[in-house]
């Protein structure tokens, strides 16, 4: 059986590495890109070049978008939404959960269904054993279409709810960004005390390799809003987050990012968790967003 055809529209790095992994696949694969540009080395590749985006929609049942943001979707689809009809739009391009809810109520009234794609590999991962992408929306349609989107990563499907996709993307980016920030941090105190980051790196790696163990043991307490203070105590842990920012202080470095845990750690103690497990801090955090 020959394989199913695919469009994809948006040939940034991560849109280029999805084109190159459908037609090492034996894929047909029409393209569109605001930048026609880009599409030159991959129409050489055997790549087609639609000259429209509605030529590009016309092409293929499968739209795979790969964009900066929803907006650009909307830029891009809105003038060609005539062609939409039919359609199933895999749109792997990173937003918003309530973005994405609001495209698929577009992309129905259109006649087309949406599948909210949250990519989580970078450019590189594609195509590659182990990648895996996060999928939301009708099931049928990605049971329909798995076989083609496997080709880019495997696939996540974690509910028709069209956000849910775009939300456990976003919060693995919330942890992402935060951890490897804490690293850029850590490095900088490192630095101006004269150790090179390849000189500290066996132990940053050993300090986040140790963490999915305390996310083990204090998942199921957390899930039951229980945060007794047997392991771990809060005060305690405010006096060794003080000690770090008085280290980055000490060594002029700049202490905004310790200092903010601090400052959450310090409202931890003010809503009367002393005595409680760090994990309490869940609540304040709560608390902060009602
Ligand atoms: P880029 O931002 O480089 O891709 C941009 C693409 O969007 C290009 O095709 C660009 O067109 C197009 N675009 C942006 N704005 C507009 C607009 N207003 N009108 C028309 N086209 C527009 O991103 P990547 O390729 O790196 O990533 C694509 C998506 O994948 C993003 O949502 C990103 O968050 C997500 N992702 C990326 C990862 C990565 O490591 N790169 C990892 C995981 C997810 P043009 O070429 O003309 O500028």
């Amino acid at each position: 059986m020959s394989k199913q055809s695919v469009t994809v529209i948006g040939l940034g790095p991560m849109g280029q590495a999805m084109v190159g992994a459908f037609l090492a696949a034996g894929h047909r694969v029409t393209v569109w890109n605001r930048t026609a540009s880009k599409a030159d080395e991959l129409v050489a590749k055997g790549a087609v070049l639609a000259p429209t985006v509605a030529d590009a929609l016309a092409a293929n049942e499968l739209i795979v978008l790969s964009l900066t943001d929803y907006e650009a979707m909307y830029t891009i689809l809105e003038p060609a939404a005539a062609s939409l009809s039919g359609k199933v739009i895999a749109n792997l391009s990173s937003d918003t959960p309530d973005k994405a809810r609001a495209a698929a109520e577009w992309a129905a009234g259109h006649g087309a269904r949406h599948l909210t794609g949250g990519v989580q590999c970078p450019p590189s991962g594609i195509g590659q054993e182990g990648s895996i992408t996060f999928y939301s929306g009708p099931k049928e349609a990605v049971d329909a279409h798995a076989e083609t989107l496997k080709v880019l990563t495997d696939i996540d499907f974690r509910g028709e709810d069209a956000g849910l996709a775009a939300l456990y993307y976003q919060i693995q980016m919330d942890m992402f960004w935060t951890a490897m920030l804490s690293w850029l941090h850590a490095l900088a105190v490192a630095d101006a005390n004269g150790i090179t980051a390849e000189e500290f790196l066996p132990y940053a790696q050993s300090t986040m390799s140790s963490l999915p163990n305390f996310m083990a043991f204090y998942a199921g307490r957390i899930d039951k809003g229980e945060h007794p203070g047997d392991v771990d105590k809060l005060a305690m842990g405010v006096a060794s987050v003080e000690h770090i920012v008085h280290t980055a202080e000490n060594a002029g470095i700049d202490p905004s990012l310790p200092a903010a845990v601090l400052d959450v750690f310090k409202r931890g103690m003010t809503a009367g968790h002393a005595g409680d497990s760090f994990t309490s801090l869940i609540e304040v955090f709560k608390k902060s967003a009602s």
